[in-house]
């Protein structure tokens, strides 16, 4: 099929060889995005760019990089800095594990801490200036339901999903007003192959916890079309997340004073 150049221009998405990046690929090509697919695997990319744009017709370019290495991440950042057709990035590579501190190594948690915190946020700031100078974009960040409950798998794959988290509030909050939209995804626990290079195959989890990734990434488009800045696909009471937001708004006026707490009990 013979593309047709698109007004909606090209997103650009990170770990996209399986899992939840494959779909979010699918689902940019079907609503007429042109597509930079990101991971380590180029057969993988090959493979599915060949099958999106017979499908879609959309143009799909792949760009083998590994995420966790310097070099491979500095040459992403310049294509995100250099093409201006980039109006999406999807920060969606990423890796974690269910192992408690004494049962990890720390050259690994280090490794994680580099692909989810530092290449997210590097990439983010080689997209940004750009998007804001061509009048807007969509950043969409995948963190996890452990940025608020870090108590269920590792601590640092909290730490590094919280960062997101954290992170992405921060960029709506700081641009929204130039046409920056950033999107914090929280999934729950998604069939993919993220449990078993964990060391622990999703099939060992109850199921009725277990999204499938088509499912969970339909959720998250639909509440970024809504609007969301977060999104929780299994979150059924959405009062529950406003309420979480609005004691975190109430906190703010108190965070910070000339003294510190009566219940403290220092004498000033
Ligand atoms: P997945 O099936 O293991 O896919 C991970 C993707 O990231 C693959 O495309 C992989 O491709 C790529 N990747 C891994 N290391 C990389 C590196 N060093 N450089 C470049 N790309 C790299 O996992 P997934 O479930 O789709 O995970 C996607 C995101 O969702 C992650 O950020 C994860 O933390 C988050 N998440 C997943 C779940 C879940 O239950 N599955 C829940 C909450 C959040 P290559 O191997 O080809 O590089």
């Amino acid at each position: 099929m013979t593309s047709i150049s698109t007004a909606l221009g090209t997103a650009l998405i990170t770990g996209a060889s399986t899992g939840i990046g494959a779909i979010y690929a699918d689902r940019f090509a079907a609503r007429g995005y042109d597509l930079i697919l990101v991971a380590r695997n180029k057969d993988k990319l090959q493979s599915l760019a060949a099958q999106i744009s017979d499908k879609t017709g959309r143009t799909v370019e792949v760009l083998d990089a590994d995420l966790g290495k310097a070099a491979d991440l500095a040459r992403v950042e310049k294509v995100l800095r250099d093409d201006a057709s980039v109006t999406v990035l999807v920060n969606n590579a990423g890796i974690g594990t269910h192992a408690t501190l004494l049962e990890s190594d720390v050259e690994k948690m280090d490794a994680m801490i580099q692909l989810n915190v530092t290449a997210l946020m590097r990439l983010t700031y080689a997209a940004v200036p750009g998007m804001v100078a061509r009048g807007g974009g969509t950043v969409i960040n995948i963190a996890s339901i452990v940025a608020v409950a870090p108590e269920l798998l590792n601590g640092v794959y909290g730490g590094t999903k919280a960062f997101v988290q954290a992170f992405t509030t921060s960029l709506n909050h700081e641009l929204s007003a130039q046409g920056i939209r950033a999107q914090a995804v929280l999934p729950g626990a998604t069939r993919t192959d993220f449990w078993a290079l964990g060391g622990l195959p999703v099939e060992h989890l109850p199921s009725e916890i277990v999204m499938q990734a088509e499912d969970m990434v339909d959720a998250a488009l639909s509440g970024l079309d809504q609007g969301e800045t977060s999104t929780i696909p299994a979150l059924r009471d959405v009062e529950l997340w406003n309420a979480f937001e609005a004691a975190r708004a109430a906190l703010a006026p108190q965070l910070s004073a000339t003294h510190s707490a009566p219940r403290f009990n220092v004498a000033v």
